[in-house]
Order: C-alpha cells, then structure tokens, then sequence
C-alpha cells in the first residue's frame, strides 16, 4: 500500500493508518500507544482512536504494562490478539508436509504433519490430507482460518497458485491454489518455498534489518529466494530463483532439469550424502546425524569449495549483504560455514566492496517456510481486517 496523497478521502487514510498498525503489531508484537504514535508518526488521538476501533473489534487488546516508567500515567499495552485473525499455513516438502494454524502476531497454534511416499504425494491424495486435516485442527483450536498460504519447492505462478512443475514431487501443471480454494472455500495464495523462506526470514528471521538478502533453500532440491531494496525479486511471470541451476560445472553430473552440471548435482542433499559416505537418498535424519557425528570435517572439503563457488556468484550477481542458509544447510558444521563465507569474500568482488557479505544459517530452521506460508496468507488479510 501506497502512502496517502492529495486528495485521498479521509477513510482511506483512516484504512491505510490502520493497516500499518496491525502489521507493525502483528510483526513486532505488543506495543505502546506511546511508541506506536511515536514509530508511525501519528498524533496520540489518531492512535487512539484506531486503537479503541480494533480493541472494540475485538482484533487488540489493552493493558497496563507491567513495567511503568516515570511518575505520569502509564501508556497502554496494546497486544494483538491470536484468534482475532488465523491463516492456515502449509509447507509442502518432498518426503513431508507440515501445516499449522497461526494467529494474529504469528504464534503457531496447533500444528500437524504427516509423511508423503510415492503414492501419498499424488496432488489429489495431498490435497484431500489437507482438508482432512484443516477439518480437524480447527475443531480441536475452535477457530475459523480467514486465508491459507501454502509453500511448494517449484515453480508457482503467484497470480492463482498454479504449480507450473515441481520436479521433486513429480508434480507439473498443478492448479493447487484453484483446488485448495474450492475445498476449503477461503482465499489461497501458493509461493515458492525458497521465496517463501526468504519473506520468514526478513519478517521473523535473520533478515529482519536487511533490504538485500538471498535465501538459499537446501533440500533434495537447491533454490533461492531473494529480497532487494526490501521487496522481493520476481521475475517474468513471477518466476524466479533457480539457483540451484546455475551451470557450474559443465560436462558434470547429469540434473533431472535437462542439463549438466547444476549447482544442486553439487550441494543439494545427495551431494551431501555421497560426501558422508550415505547412500544418495539416504533419509534426513540419517544425514543430519551423520553431519552432527562427523570426526573429520574435511570429507566435507568439496562439498564446501562448490557452496562457496556458487555463494560467490550469486553475491557477485545481488549483491546481498546477508545470505541465509536453509534448511539441511542449518545442520553443517559452523567451521564449514565460516571457510565458506571467507572464501565468498575472496572470491566475490562485490563483497570485499561491502566488506564481507554475512553467510549465517536460518535461526528459523525446519519452520521457515511454514512461518512464511503464513505471512503469504496474512498479506491480504491484515489489508482486510
Ligand atoms: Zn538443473
């Protein structure tokens, strides 16, 4: 949304004020009257007045904080209330999909996931699960879910959440937004996973005061997600963000997407397992307790000269001045993390300009794509509320 200009009708401004509230709540949690005033330049009275609107909408709450200060009388607290406003977020992976209720402010209120095999990943088999699912969770929460955002590791057309082809999952031409909606009969909005994981981390992650920032996705699968000058990048059609298919080593490994040589033949989570001597699709588990039981990092020596090689490019390409690593990249070694982020900073020109480009792992970990399901869904709802 736009900020107000000559000319706008009072009301309009009145929404646009109320907007920016709720998402500067539902972000960074509960609040001062006196802050709020103070962090969205408006006059006590306008806040005040939004304030009593969305308490009596039963959307916020207020008391007095535990903490006063001064002698004068206390601002009021004013927090966001969870079950004024649920999303249902849901994380479709490869080997699993996790779903949670999440309300207003972002608390994760009941969760649920189940394991796909081959048959269970059939669209039609996925979809009926999460109804089921959704079904039952919102009996169990006593809510009523207002939107659902859903994370797909492929590639989505944001404007009706078609799945054009989501190769691990052997899914293609998927309409799964369309679907989702007729079932559950509420709006669905269906993102990438790696952009998706992205938007969690510069709302609730590592990112949150950076504008420049890549998030790297690491599962079967390598993707990115990228936000720059604090919007995300989209491409034509929304598409963006393969990174996992840059040519990095021609005449290399062959990739399910055609070519030779992929970045994700290199660091994607087979390339791990044949690092740790585990067969290639050896299960999660089994890799993360291999990487947490390794006696000599250096096996992992490759592995960590082509995750360097591609950070490096990609930096030279953004220029980010924060790189997130996903997922199953979480569970490397930090020494591995560190060698890799000095080797981007001597091979990348960008960032020895910006005197290092930070290489961190998500602190939201396996939850990042489902929080940012849920941030997907909240988009429309906070504008509506
Ligand atoms: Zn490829």
């Amino acid at each position: 949304m736009t900020g107000p200009t000559s000319g706008t009708r009072p009301d309009e401004i009145r929404r646009h004020n109320r907007t920016a509230l709720l998402r500067r709540l539902h972000v960074d949690g509960p609040s001062t009257r006196a802050s709020l005033a103070a962090e969205l330049g408006l006059n006590r009275s306008t806040i005040k007045a939004l304030v009593d609107g969305l308490a009596e909408a039963g959307v916020v709450a207020e008391r007095v904080p535990a903490q006063r200060s001064g002698a004068g009388r206390p601002s009021l607290l004013v927090l966001p209330q969870p079950h004024a406003a649920v999303v249902i977020a849901i994380d479709v992976r490869v080997e699993q999909v996790a779903m949670g209720f999440v309300g207003l402010g972002g608390e994760i209120l009941g969760r649920d996931s189940w394991n796909l095999h081959h048959r269970t990943r059939d669209p039609g088999e996925v979809i009926t699960h999460i109804v089921e699912s959704a079904r039952l969770m919102a009996d169990d929460l006593d809510v009523t879910a207002v939107g659902v955002g859903v994370s797909v590791p492929g590639v989505v057309r944001r404007s009706d959440g078609q799945v054009h082809e989501a190769p691990n999952l052997h899914w293609s031409g998927v309409a799964l937004g369309k679907r989702l909606e007729a079932v559950l009969k509420l709006p669905v909005q269906v993102g990438n996973d790696a952009e998706l994981g992205a938007l969690a981390e510069h709302v609730r992650g590592a990112a949150q005061s950076s504008s420049d920032m890549v998030y790297i996705s690491a599962d079967v699968g390598v993707g990115g997600g990228v936000i720059l000058s604090g919007q995300p990048l989209r491409g034509a059609g929304g598409y963006v963000g393969e990174l996992g298919h840059m040519v990095v080593r021609p005449g290399g490994r062959r990739c399910y997407c055609g070519c030779e040589g992929c970045w994700e033949t290199e660091v994607g989570e087979p390339a791990l397992c044949r690092a740790l001597g585990l067969p290639d699709d050896a299960p999660r588990g089994a890799v993360v307790a291999a990487l947490r039981a390794l006696d000599d990092p250096s096996v992992l020596n490759e592995f960590a000269d082509w995750l360097a090689l591609g950070l490096a490019n990609i930096v030279n390409v953004l220029g980010p001045e924060l790189v997130v690593l996903g997922d199953l990249y979480t569970a490397l070694p930090a020494s591995l993390v560190d060698s890799v982020g000095t080797v981007v900073q001597q091979r990348s020109l960008v960032s020895r300009a910006v005197g290092g480009t930070q290489i961190v792992t998500s602190p939201l970990g396996r939850d990042a794509k489902l929080i940012g399901a849920a941030e997907l869904a909240f988009e429309p709802v906070l504008d509506a509320l």
